[in-house]
């Protein structure tokens, strides 16, 4: 008898997994607590004048030299990969900042950036040296011996003599886009090289994204077990009796698998197990989310407010830039993701897309205020400890785990992969073609992190 999985969350790893596995023959049925499939891969429908015109909405672009197998599903899905010019706008009560090394406030930092460029060939010196059988550049490599796992670049950056005004008026407003957070200080040092290849401080860079809006990618994903999905179905419990697993949503509906993935936050998926282990209970209920460090960015406006920018640039920010950061007098910092700027599904709508985090100002043209989901996981050690002891949980009497909390870092194509490894640790092959070999060996690096060996296969 074919085997019947539950997956709980409907992001990119839950329904990353549930499609491996259907590909394979297995029987899925996926429970998503929201309206729609997506999870922090969201497709907002913007009112115009003319009527409505769809865009993403958080995770919005990706690092095409590292999302190999993301790029292959969607090559295999048939949806349209473009790219996107990426650059950071940054107002301070002093002046603003636009990598475009003219400004005064880079001139001010001329030497505080010779010194990040020192420091950055530092890390990635000693990473290479730590890694020392490393095949390809990837976001899936990793050495437990590496000291800069336990050392924060917070501190590493001020032993190279970069000062806390470059920390917080640089570093912090670009980075809080990726973060999704202003508190940065637990970040470790190890990841200086990737955030400097995916973001780099002083220019602009360029990122794959969408032709249209994620929507698509879920539903192409879907297509072939569109009634074995269940939106506005939040599970609250998962009981084992019998032999299989009983899924219960807060209404009370009942489904029966045999194994179940947990494609959902940690809190959650803790929350619904009726009787803990002293392993899920440890591992589960000390994952941080961001939210739960810094609340700052717990919430977002999505508008076309355009006052939000100072008016001296603001053509300038809405026709050329993704993120614009303003640092105010007390040093408060809000970010607004310009939507509309350069996505070609979006720039031509008519309409400025604006999310503004941390609103400091009033704002009108409102088209909704959403609470971010409580899933952007906190990067830092701790996360990097439970992270890789989450492997001892995996496939324990047929429960899985997948999403932020099995991964390094937030990261989307991190997440899908969760989801393969943990529906291959089940049984499901991998399910590209192995010619290319970089998305192969991500996909092996992934099942290292996750699995134990024993529990890996080809
Ligand atoms: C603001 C923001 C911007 C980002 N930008 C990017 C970007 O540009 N590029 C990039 O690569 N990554 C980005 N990320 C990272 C992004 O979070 C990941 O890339 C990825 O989308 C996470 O997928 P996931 O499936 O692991 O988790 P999620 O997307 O969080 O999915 C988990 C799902 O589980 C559901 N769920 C939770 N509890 C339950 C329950 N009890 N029952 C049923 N369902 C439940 C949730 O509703 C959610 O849909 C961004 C993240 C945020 C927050």
């Amino acid at each position: 008898m074919t085997e019947k999985i539950g997956v709980i969350g409907g992001g990119i790893a839950g329904v990353g997994a549930a499609w491996s596995l259907h590909r394979a023959g297995y029987e899925v049925e996926v429970f998503e607590k929201g309206p729609a499939l997506g999870g922090n891969a969201k497709t907002f429908r913007w009112t115009t004048e003319d009527g409505h015109a769809d865009s993403p909405l958080l995770v919005v672009a990706w690092p095409q030299m590292y999302y190999h197998n993301y790029e292959l599903l969607l090559r295999e899905l048939g949806v349209g990969i473009t790219t996107l010019p990426i650059s950071y706008f940054v107002q301070t009560p002093d002046g603003h900042f636009c990598q475009d090394g003219q400004s005064v406030v880079e001139r001010r930092f001329a030497r505080q950036f010779r010194r990040w460029k020192r420091l950055v060939a530092f890390v990635t010196r000693l990473n290479d040296f730590f890694l020392s059988k490393k095949t390809h550049e990837s976001l899936y490599h990793f050495s437990y011996f590496n000291p800069l796992n336990l050392i924060p670049l917070y501190w590493l950056a001020r032993l190279f003599g970069i000062s806390k005004a470059f920390w917080d008026t640089i570093f912090v407003p670009i980075h809080c886009a990726s973060f999704i957070t202003t508190s940065m200080k637990g970040v470790p040092a190890v990841i200086l090289p990737l955030l400097e290849s995916i973001v780099p401080l002083e220019e602009p860079t360029e990122m794959g994204t969408w032709v249209g809006a994620p929507r698509q990618v879920f539903d192409r994903m879907t297509e072939s077990f569109p009634d074995h999905v269940y939106t506005d179905h939040e599970i609250t419990k998962v009981e084992k009796k019998g032999g299989r697993y009983t899924i219960t949503d807060k209404h009370g509906r009942s489904y029966e698998v045999d194994k179940v993935i947990f494609a959902c936050d940690a809190t959650s998926t803790l929350n619904a197990l009726q009787s803990p282990t002293w392993l899920q209970r440890t591992l589960l209920g000390n994952t941080r989310y961001v939210d739960d460090i810094d609340p700052t960015f717990a919430s977002f406006v999505i508008h076309s407010d355009t006052t939000v920018f100072p008016e001296r640039h603001r053509e300038r920010i809405l026709s050329g830039f993704n993120t614009y950061s303003e640092i105010d007098e007390t040093g408060a910092l809000e970010c607004t993701f310009v939507i509309s700027s350069q996505n070609p599904s979006t720039k031509d709508a008519g309409v400025p897309m604006l999310v503004t985090f941390n609103s400091r100002k009033a704002i009108d043209k409102v088209q909704k205020r959403v609470d971010l989901p409580h899933s952007v996981h906190a990067v830092g050690i701790r996360n990097l400890i439970i992270m890789s002891m989450s492997r001892y949980l995996q496939g324990k009497n047929g429960l899985y785990y997948c999403s932020t909390f099995t991964t390094p870092e937030g990261a989307h194509d991190l997440s899908f992969m969760s989801g393969l490894v943990a529906a291959q640790a089940i049984g499901a092959p991998y399910p590209f073609s192995r010619d290319n070999h970089d998305a192969v060996a991500d996909f092996r690096l992934m099942q290292k992190m996750m699995l134990k060996s024993s529990d890996r296969s080809d």
